[in-house]
């Protein structure tokens, strides 16, 4: 199948979204191997915009000109395979990310396959992950540790009205206890690196979670495995004990939460591209950062090892009695994660609400939100 075919999918997958992947010959070679039968490049050539332009399989039929029996079996083998949005019996075009990359590497069908896409991925991660921080406003935001909570001292006299209320997004166990469907599903990040023989050290069970519409989108696949908002408060849990970061999209209103991830800063390469090419809009940090009680501090260095921007640093002394021995904190490389305070064993670590960034209040607004600020 020619090259123009491949181009004209991802062009349609770009439109009306906000991630967007580049033109580039990486990106013709992800899809060729995804698309691999060219009956499958020929269905999705015929979709004009991801999510959005849904087809029926005679309408599919009609326009490509494969026999309908074909249609049919193609569509549902490429839904087994999660390359191809399916909505009830009509079929569609997924974004790129979130969407095709990620349910490519979740439905895990053909390893060996699998592997080859895994690696232009990673050999081509400088080309990819620009995109998520092409805009001024961030497609994902951090939400801190649920201690945060109890490691709260102050509010920021600077800011009016905002009392010691927690946002809904500033509190995951609220965000988690309004969701409606909340499906565990292995990361996408992780699965890139176990495929090239780079496997997380630091989480092995699957701890990602696709919420609401996106949980529910989940189900016509047979992907993930839907949990209690109970069992998903105990793995967000321990995921903060493995020193994980919770991010999720950047929006407020009701419907809005699609996703918590739980991303460790060794793969997930939101955090990396954050860390590599030193770019804030890769994430939106939380509203809080931490302040130190010296007194308190025992110089154990937990926090420092468990910060995964590494915004803190053990300061050894230069006076005689050790008065200049301390942890140093960087704001600038600060996401608000929280992890340093809910890892102190000392309480020298609390928390302090510093702004209150005004979210989008809907997925659509932050669609919007991310284009109205593009730099390109
Ligand atoms: S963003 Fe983080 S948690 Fe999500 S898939 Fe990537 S590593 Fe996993
Ligand atoms: S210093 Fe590090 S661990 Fe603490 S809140 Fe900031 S980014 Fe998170
Ligand atoms: S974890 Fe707490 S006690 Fe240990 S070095 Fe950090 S601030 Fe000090």
């Amino acid at each position: 199948m020619s090259d123009e075919v491949y181009e004209k999918i991802r062009v349609s997958m770009n439109k009306g979204w906000p991630l967007k992947l580049p033109k580039d010959k990486a990106i013709i070679d992800i899809l060729k191997i995804i698309y691999a039968d060219e009956d499958d490049a020929k269905i999705m050539a015929c979709f004009d915009q991801a999510m959005f332009d849904v087809k029926s399989t005679k309408k599919i039929a009609k326009l490509t000109g494969l026999p309908l029996e074909r249609v049919i079996e193609r569509c549902n083998t490429m839904a087994e395979r999660g390359v191809i949005l399916k909505l009830g019996k009509a079929f569609g075009l997924f974004p790129a990310m979130p969407g095709l990359i990620e349910f490519y590497f979740i439905a895990g069908k053909d390893k060996e396959e699998m592997k080859k896409g895994a690696k232009i991925l990673q050999e081509n991660f400088g080309k990819i992950a620009p995109e998520w921080f092409a805009s001024g406003y961030p497609f994902f935001r951090n939400l801190p540790s649920s201690s945060i909570k109890e490691k709260t001292i102050k509010i920021d006299e600077s800011i009016e009205d905002v009392g010691q209320k927690f946002l809904i997004y500033e509190d995951i166990e609220s965000y988690i206890n309004r969701c409606t469907n909340i499906t565990v599903v292995n990361c996408m990040c992780r699965t890139v690196g176990a495929l090239l023989g780079d496997k997380c050290e630091k989480v092995t069970e699957d701890v990602c979670m696709a919420l609401n519409m996106a949980g529910k989108s989940l189900a016509p696949y047979g992907f993930g495995r839907e949990v209690s908002k109970e069992e998903a408060l105990e793995i967000v849990k321990r995921c903060e004990d493995l020193g994980l970061i919770h991010t999720i999209n950047n929006a407020s209103g009701p419907d809005a939460p699609m996703m918590i991830c739980n991303c460790c800063s060794c793969h997930c390469e939101v955090i990396k591209s954050l860390k590599q090419f030193k770019n804030p809009s890769s994430l939106a940090r939380s509203n809080f950062k931490p302040e130190f009680i010296r007194e308190n501090c025992i110089l154990c260095d937990k926090c420092v090892n468990i910060c995964p921007m590494e915004a803190l640093w053990h300061h050894y002394p230069h006076s005689g009695d050790d008065s200049d021995a301390r942890i140093m904190f960087k704001e600038q490389l600060c996401i608000g994660c929280g992890l340093c305070a809910h890892h102190c064993p000392n309480d020298a670590i609390k928390m302090v609400k510093v702004r209150e960034d005004e979210l989008a209040p809907n997925l659509l607004a932050m669609f919007k939100k991310i284009e109205d600020t593009r730099g390109h």
